[in-house]
């Protein structure tokens, strides 16, 4: 039996043989056409072509993955007729006088490479795979390939460097039991793809290719891959899944329950989202509200400012999707790890401590104004609730209140219909602002302690710096104080306190948090079941 462990992109468990994936070599050396525009009409039939397969798939995914993931063919076809591409290919074909398969296959590497150089900005990164994608379906194409990837004759575990989008979807889903790959990351399209289809997987993975053939097990809940697995890995692991497949049953059962503990204290459990497709997750999870609209990633996605009308779109959406259930939107937390070039930020020793948050938006606060022109307006639609982050004093709270204030008023003076009366909360992220909680308490209607950024300040350990993980102890006695303290001085100044960082949806402190007092739990939309069980098996009244 041979071992791995990887990172888990998509979770459950899943046993059966390895079917080792490799893709044709794909660096092409040019040859030379002595009629450009016959080899520029080749091309074109291939990208029509190109665009007719991606509106198949494109329908095939909305069968399997919903309307939302279906969007990434969109994208690649959006690509794949980018006048910036089509004119680097043609002028690929005609000035060097090279074949359609070379002039394709130079320009989709251009374009990824360009990509991947935004090293800041992880979602233009992202953008360099789709590109590949794009040129790659191009030249199976022009080389009359039908497919890279031949249909599975039997339920198979894929092992592949990567897997592309296209890839993923095109797999018969009653054939493919998981994949493994050696690169991908789990944020991309491929891994939020097989989140939603289902399927167990596993990136990061030293993978073999003459592993092609054995039976193996992957095991999304801890990342492990067993490769020829000995007969009591295997058994323990079948009669684990079983067990998996009957709890996730019982999960399911439990969406429409009420967040209630035996002992009748009502939780508000709600979902962390970045996005409108999180939103749709976590409301098909069971959420009962948004603790937390990470609003930045919209400004991360771009290449500059959202206008006001962009954001309002999408917070009207949220607003509306959610029906009338609760949905705070956190003003932008861009700075530390979240870098957006066009803020031209500047570099710093120490970014975590540095210009980010609410500190970028109290010094320009056209920023910040135009986020809540677009928060108010989308108020009419739904119940929304605003949240600014990284508070440190009662100063910044009066100064971002008094922003929102001067919005409502230019608001009224245009005439603009808005939302006159939304809930304002703060995030308490920072050990001082769980230390004068009790000031901050008097100026907002709710707490959110995003414990994420408050155990890396209260430990003086980098959240982000691997190294250090075992330093990042986060059920370090300071936190859980800090944080009972929190929710103590929200209570005593009768306004709510909920949990919003990652430590919220840590089950083994479900009842401690409630003993505390904590109000509401946001969590990943994948997490809100789990949770819910949780509450509902919890009895405050017996001892502590
Ligand atoms: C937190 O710090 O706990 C939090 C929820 O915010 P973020 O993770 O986006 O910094
Ligand atoms: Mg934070």
């Amino acid at each position: 039996m041979e071992y791995r462990k990887g990172k888990t992109v998509s979770g459950g468990i899943a046993v059966g043989r390895l079917k080792y994936f490799e893709k044709k070599k794909q660096r092409i050396e040019p040859k030379t056409v002595s009629d450009t525009d016959a080899e520029v009409r080749r091309y074109q039939d291939a990208a029509e072509k190109a665009a007719a397969q991606l509106r198949e798939l494109a329908e095939k995914t909305k069968k399997v993955a919903g309307a939302k993931n279906a969007e990434i063919f969109e994208v690649h076809a959006m690509l794949l007729e980018d006048v910036g591409f089509v004119a680097a290919v043609e002028d690929v074909i005609r000035l060097r006088r090279a074949d359609a398969e070379y002039a394709v296959w130079r320009t989709g590497e251009d374009m990824a490479r360009m990509f991947e150089a935004m090293s800041d900005n992880p979602y233009m990164q992202m953008r360099a795979a789709d590109m590949r994608d794009i040129s790659s379906r191009l030249l199976t194409i022009l080389k009359g390939d039908e497919t890279g990837m031949q249909p599975l004759s039997e339920p198979v575990i894929l092992l592949a460097m990567d897997l592309a989008p296209g890839e993923t979807v095109q797999l018969d889903q009653n054939s493919l039991l998981g994949f493994v790959t050696r690169f991908g990351s789990a944020n991309s399209h491929t891994a939020i793809l097989a989140g939603t289809m289902g399927i167990p997987a596993l990136a990061g993975v030293e993978i073999k290719p003459e592993w092609d053939g054995c039976m193996g097990i992957l095991d999304g809940r801890d990342g492990s891959l067993y490769v020829d697995p000995d007969e009591e890995t295997l058994a323990r692991l079948q009669r684990e899944k079983q067990e998996e497949k009957k709890f996730r049953q019982y999960l399911e059962g439990l969406k429409e329950k009420e967040d209630i503990t035996l002992d009748g204290t009502n939780v508000r459990l709600y979902a962390n989202i970045g996005n409108i497709n999180d939103a749709e997750a976590a409301l098909s999870f069971g959420a009962r509200g948004i603790g937390l609209f990470r609003s930045e990633y919209l400004y991360l996605e771009s290449d500059y400012f959202p206008d006001e009308e962009t954001l309002f779109g999408v917070y009207r959406h949220v607003a509306e999707l959610m029906g009338g259930k609760k949905a705070i939107i956190r003003t932008l937390d861009i700075g530390a790890d979240k870098q957006v070039n066009y803020f031209r930020l500047g570099k710093e020793e120490n970014p975590a401590l540095g210009c980010r948050a609410i500190r970028i938006c109290l010094q320009r606060p056209e920023i910040l104004k135009t986020q809540l022109r677009a928060i108010y307006r989308a108020g009419l639609y739904g119940n929304l609730s605003v949240m600014f982050p990284m508070i440190i004093s009662v100063d910044e709270v009066r100064a971002a209140k008094q922003i929102a204030q001067e919005v409502k008023e230019e608001l009224r003076a245009e005439g603009a219909p808005f939302a006159e009366h939304m809930e304002t909360g703060i995030m308490i992220e920072t050990p001082a602002a769980a230390l004068i909680s009790g000031e901050l308490a008097k100026e907002v209607d709710f707490f959110s302690i995003g414990t994420n950024d408050l155990t890396q300040y209260t430990l003086a350990v980098d959240r982000r710096n691997q190294e250090l993980e075992p330093f990042y102890d986060v059920h370090h006695p300071a936190v859980l104080q800090l944080i009972a303290m929190t929710v103590s001085n929200a209570h005593a100044h009768g306004i709510r306190a909920g949990i919003c960082g990652e430590l919220g949806a840590d089950l083994e402190l479900t009842e401690t948090f409630l003993r505390m007092g904590v109000d509401e739990l946001s969590v990943s939309p994948s997490a809100v079941l789990p949770m819910r069980n949780k509450i509902r098996s919890l009895d405050l009244r017996n001892a502590g």
